[in-house]
């Protein structure tokens, strides 16, 4: 992620060790560096301003999120989602069935079947599964 464009966001960065850095806080009118920024071994990203400003202040004023704190996967380390998690090939991967599902109950109908409500059904869950995949697919 997000480290990057997080310290590129940011004025007045220094690197201050292994993974750790200080800024001027975004959210206020900092003359000092104030904000420390934390990458934990684990990938996430722990912001503190020691002038008191609320890390969603902090993030707000550089366009960030609380989502955008945390590695790319589908859960962090409190098991809350993240957003976009699954490479879009992987999805695609996952969705090829799905087309399958359709493809079968079409030919059963082009064949003078008649639809079953499980088959309808089925239909429904495929297509909740393409309307999802979209927000969770990254680029
Ligand atoms: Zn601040």
């Amino acid at each position: 992620m997000s480290l990057d464009i997080l310290l590129s966001r940011l004025d007045g960065v220094r690197h201050t060790g292994q993974g750790q850095w200080i800024a001027k806080c975004p959210a206020h009118a900092d003359r000092k560096a104030s904000l420390a920024i934390r990458e934990l071994d684990d990938g996430r990203i722990l912001l503190h301003d020691f002038a008191g400003c609320a890390t969603a202040d902090v993030l707000a004023a550089v366009d960030l999120t609380f989502s955008d704190l945390f590695p790319e996967r589908g859960l962090d380390a409190h098991h809350h989602p993240v957003r976009r998690p699954f490479n879009a090939r992987d999805v695609l991967r996952c969705l090829a069935y799905e087309v399958l599902v359709v493809l079968q109950i079409a030919n059963l109908l082009l064949r003078g079947g008649a639809l079953t409500e499980s088959d309808h059904a089925r239909l429904l869950l495929a297509a909740r599964r393409f309307q999802s995949a979209e927000g969770i697919a990254n680029e």
